[in-house]
């Protein structure tokens, strides 16, 4: 019987159980699925940051950490973990991800704020057709590239970037520091969609925020160490960014008293872009417990050395 140990925290056990068992049924494996388990029979772990288990050394026959959440940074660095990681990539979180990115892309774009505020007067200000409205996304990864598909449906003038080219793809496709400003020097819409590194620390800092257009939005749903906060708070108050809508931030819950808080073109949500959704997540969990005793490669390997 395969033990797999479900380490992912307490409180999501009643979300996770019933579904995990079904997909692990599913897939084919006979496996045992446990909240406690003597380390040394622990097959897999089913983990998310934040778990009590933070030393893995005596997981000595596990076989793979099987992370529910997309970004690894909180586990990437653990020296205790040698075993392999897998990140999430789950349809359902996808698919939230997309109506976040393309609510708020569309609301900016339309301008809705300013009727939602309640605009005095009578002035018609029509918007610019999609196909008309440059939009950047940082990160071409599974969430980037499936944003950029829905905004290619509504005709949005879409163009991408990440850290190796990416040759035949239908929209302008970016790499390298060149690339980032040749990226963000056409977007009026700019989302980021990269995990955190040590490369992308303080990705957008004052200097390449400078690249962008005058009264340019951002929109991030992915990690807030990206964004140095102090220099999108100078552009801010200099209408060099005309709005900024933040989902994640460098400490979570964002603090009562941050200057992102009240401020009139900042619009705070609190980390609920995308989550991973138990019933499609737990079938990929359970493809890879079945990929493993089978001797197939695993999906969604996370590379240490790169972080992500
Ligand atoms: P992914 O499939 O691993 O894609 C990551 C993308 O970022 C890839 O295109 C990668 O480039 C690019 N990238 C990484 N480092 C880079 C660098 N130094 N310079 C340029 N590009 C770089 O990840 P994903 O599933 O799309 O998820 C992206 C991130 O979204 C996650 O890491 C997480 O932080 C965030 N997220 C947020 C929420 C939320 O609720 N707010 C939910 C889920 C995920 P290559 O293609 O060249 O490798």
């Amino acid at each position: 019987m395969t033990i797999v140990l479900f380490a992912a925290g307490a409180e999501r056990w009643q979300e996770y159980e019933a579904p995990l068992r079904a997909a692990l049924a599913e897939a084919g494996v006979a496996a045992d699925l446990v909240q406690g388990a003597p380390p040394e029979t622990v097959d897999f772990i089913v983990y998310a940051p934040g778990s009590p288990l933070q030393d893995f050394t005596p997981y000595g026959h596990c076989k793979a950490v099987l992370n529910l959440w997309a970004g690894v940074e909180r586990i990437v660095g653990n020296a205790t973990l040698t075993q392999p990681l897998c990140r999430m990539v789950d349809p359902g979180l996808s698919e939230g991800m997309t109506e976040y990115v393309l609510g708020h892309v569309v609301r900016h774009h339309l301008g809705m704020d300013r009727y939602i505020l309640g605009a005095p007067g009578w002035e018609q200000t029509v918007p610019p057709l999609a196909r008309e409205r440059r939009v950047g996304m940082l990160g071409l990864g599974a969430l980037g590239l499936t944003c950029i598909r829905a905004l290619q449906g509504l005709n949005f003038d879409v163009a991408g970037w990440s850290r190796t080219a990416k040759p035949g793809l239908d929209f302008p496709a970016f790499h390298g520091e060149a690339g980032l400003e040749a990226v963000l020097s056409r977007s009026e819409i700019v989302v980021t969609l990269l995990p955190r590194t040590a490369e992308t620390e303080n990705l957008l800092d004052a200097r390449r925020l400078g690249w962008l257009p005058h009264g340019a939005v951002i929109i991030n749903p992915g990690r807030g160490a990206l964004i140095d906060d102090a220099a999108l708070l100078v552009a801010l108050g200099a209408g060099r960014i005309g709005h900024a809508t933040l989902d994640v931030f460098r400490v979570e819950p964002l603090p009562h008293d941050h200057p992102f808080r009240h401020h009139p073109k900042v619009t705070v949500t609190p980390h609920i872009a995308a989550n991973t959704r138990a019933t499609t997540a737990a079938r990929v969990v359970a493809e890879n417990v079945r990929r493993a005793l089978a001797g197939e490669p695993l999906l969604y390997l996370v590379d240490r050395a790169r972080g992500y």
